[in-house]
């Protein structure tokens, strides 16, 4: 897409507005230039050049000045990604040409019969084929005439879809302007998926949950579902993927041939691909014998867990087109395609019995116990069925055949209940009217979905909370897993967060499977977390409705925990998406004299309670909280000196390549890790020299 030339340019001009103070009309272009270019990146090279606050200074500049000259503003300025609010329907649209489904083949003897079938439309002794992933998401057909992204729809009855151009907006890998370099297109059709990363899903729900709310069933019902919400400011939050694998149509200027990039399906899609489009294009193989197609699709079934995205199977695409249009249609399917599908991830089983299980906020959840069943290669027993509407919505008896649904990472969710296998011996689901453990009175407040044993002293509840407060998100510490902390609890070794702190360890010596090593290691991993961030010490307080994005929120707004003591709920209420609820709850909570307590303890054991500010004095908003990490050899620094500005400037330095990682610096020689940061979409690699300019700006 870039020369590495104009990458180089681009990236120097970055810097150069970086430094200016002031910018004027005649920046406009630059701007939406660089932007751009770091947008393609991040989001479809997933390899960023600028740190996020320059980004954001880049961005806020082009804002103010498009908002000083508004008639500067054109339909391609990354400005007008921005969300802008709720439509009250969406239009409905035909196609240019019909999005047809593809037809299924299961395994080699139906691929080879479809094999026998081309060749015999065709003609031909030998075809060339294409294979690559079939995305387990959202279809979409994109419209750019003149270059300019014109039109997103949904795939809807295959005819006619819906209009849904705001929201693709949001999808920042699509771009909003295709410089095809070649001149020669008026108008194309361009078509592929939404899909939701597994990483993002998982976070998504975590988060959902975390708010009290309900998790989604799997990444490709969020991806649709997203696709056609009608507000798209919560569509951008999503963090929706495309991935475009298709062109269906084309037109071309007066006068102007057809281009050899447009003569084969591999050849169209590296032209997207050169063009700034996320395609599969390194996912593509191309072979001449179905045997090796064949060989290609169990291999690539059996390492389906480890991609980051969902896949349902592979799709086969005779490679000519010219041999495509030949080869024409059914009323249903293109000929010259077809769908490997991989083994289904459903099973059914019988519903045994439900146990109501309790977390530390008191909800009450539901947990189906089903005969254990393999799903994709994992034994399933226990179902969570989240609360007393999702057992009624789907009208689940003890006793049901049910069918569950496990895609790769995700929890496993009971689809429906199969009624018409019932033998009428089943029982209704009695919801409890007592807490399961203490006994208490159980409330469901107006408008929630969840009932709540309220007694603050609750075994379950104590024991959830302080396991919450260990976890990896939370303050980490290594070692108090649930099993753990409930032992310790139910010995009395551990009562409270505070005791964490001041653990007898004579007793936990007399313990049976803890040994020297081990309890060396919960010790340090306990010590350890009295130097965690502020956000992670309230997100492990357990507030209700403050998941971590929200607790980043309030560490960032206070200098100390303790200046929350002195606020009242509108203090909360200007902050990001804190709506009357989340600061309600927040409110209430620093205002119980117990949780201050518990603060006042924790203080005292020495955990940090003061938020490092960003761009504060002595560090930099660069750095502040962000992990570097170096490999191979730096040319014009020590390794060791530049750990120590990284220090000094209030990053932090990682061990390994992981998701927590921000930036990698890549010297000469380097070798796995940045393989390795390569593939993880949140890491920014760096060059020493690009290292430096972040340093000194
Ligand atoms: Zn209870």
């Amino acid at each position: 897409m870039y020369s590495e030339a104009k990458e180089k340019s681009l990236y120097a001009d970055g810097i150069k507005l970086l430094q200016k103070n002031q910018f004027e009309i005649e920046d406009i272009d630059l701007l939406k230039e660089v932007i751009n270019f770091a947008d393609y990146r991040y989001y479809v090279l997933s390899n960023s050049v600028f740190a996020d606050v320059e980004y954001d200074t880049l961005f806020k500049a082009l804002q103010k000045l498009e908002e000083r000259f508004p008639n500067k503003i054109t339909a391609d300025s990354p400005t007008q990604r921005v969300a802008k609010g709720i439509s009250e329907k969406f239009q409905t649209v035909a196609h240019l040409v019909p999005m047809l489904s593809l037809d299924n083949t299961y395994n080699a003897d139906d691929l080879i019969d479809w094999d026998s079938r081309c060749k015999e439309l065709s003609g031909l002794n030998e075809i060339e084929y294409c294979v690559e992933p079939k995305y387990d998401g959202a279809s979409i057909s994109l419209i750019y005439d003149h270059n300019q992204l014109q039109r997103g729809a949904t795939r809807g009855d295959g005819i006619m879809g819906e209009e849904i151009t705001p929201n693709i907006k949001q999808i920042r890998s699509i771009p909003l302007r295709a410089n095809f370099s070649n001149n020669s297109l008026e108008q194309i059709e361009i078509r592929g998926e939404a899909i939701i990363h597994k990483e993002v899903f998982t976070q998504f729900n975590a988060q959902r949950i975390s708010e009290g709310q309900q998790p989604l069933a799997n990444p490709r019902n969020a991806a649709s579902g997203t696709l056609r919400m009608l507000d798209s400011r919560e569509v951008s939050k999503r963090r929706l993927s495309a991935v475009l694998y298709h062109v269906s149509y084309f037109s071309l200027k007066a006068g102007q041939v057809m281009p050899e990039s447009l003569k084969t399906h591999y050849d169209t899609i590296l032209l997207l691909h050169q063009n700034g489009f996320p395609t599969p294009i390194n996912e593509m193989k191309r072979f001449r014998h179905i045997d090796e197609v064949i060989q290609f699709c169990h291999d690539f079934e059996a390492g389906r867990d480890h991609l980051p995205y969902e896949v349902d199977g592979l799709v086969i695409k005779v490679n000519s087109i010219a041999l495509q249009e030949k080869m024409g249609m059914t009323a249903h399917h293109p000929r010259w395609a077809v769908a490997f599908k991989f083994k289904a991830r459903q099973a059914t089983s019988q519903l045994q019995r439900v146990e109501f299980q309790v977390g530390r906020t008191g909800s009450v959840t539901p947990v189906a116990k089903i005969n254990p069943v393999a799903i994709g290669g994992v034994m399933v027993s226990s179902v969570s069925l989240f609360n007393e509407d999702v057992v009624r919505e789907k009208d689940l008896y003890i006793g049901d055949v049910v069918l569950v649904e496990r895609a790769g990472d995700v929890i496993p969710y009971i689809v429906k209940a199969l009624p018409e296998m019932r033998t009428g011996k089943e029982i209704p689901i009695v919801f409890p009217t007592h807490c399961p453990d203490c006994g208490e009175l159980l409330e469901k407040p107006e408008g929630e979905a969840v009932w709540r044993c309220i007694n603050i002293s609750c075994p379950s509840q104590v024991v959830e909370r302080l396991a919450h407060f260990c976890s990896k998100d939370a303050m980490d510490i290594r070692g108090m897993g649930i099993s753990n902390v409930k032992k310790f609890y139910e010995l009395g070794i551990l009562n409270d967060i505070p005791g964490l702190y001041r653990i007898d360890w004579r007793r936990v010596h007399s313990l049976e499977g803890f040994g020297e090593k081990s309890i060396n290691n919960l010790q340090q991993a306990i010590e350890a977390s009295k130097t965690q961030p502020l956000h992670r010490l309230i997100y492990g307080l357990g507030i209700r409705h403050v998941g971590e994005t929200m607790a980043k929120t309030l560490a960032q707004a206070v200098s100390d925990i303790s200046d929350f003591y002195s606020w009242t709920i509108e203090n909360y209420l200007p902050l990001e998406d804190v709506g009357p609820k989340v600061g309600a709850s927040v409110f209430d909570f620093f205002a119980l004299a117990e949780n201050r307590e518990i603060i006042q303890s924790l203080v005292e054991a020495g955990l940090n309670t003061r938020c490092q500010k960003q761009g504060s004095e002595g560090t930099s908003a660069t750095f502040s909280g962000k992990t570097f990490l170096f490999t191979g050899t730096l040319s014009q620094l020590k390794r060791s000196e530049a750990e120590a500005m990284v220090e000094n400037l209030g990053g932090k330095i990682a061990t390994s390549v992981s998701s927590k990682l921000n930036y990698l610096i890549v010297g000469n020689e380097a070798g796995s890790k940045l393989e390795k940061a390569k593939k993880l979409t949140t890491i920014s690699i760096l060059s020493e020299e690009q290292f430096l300019t972040l340093v000194h700006p």
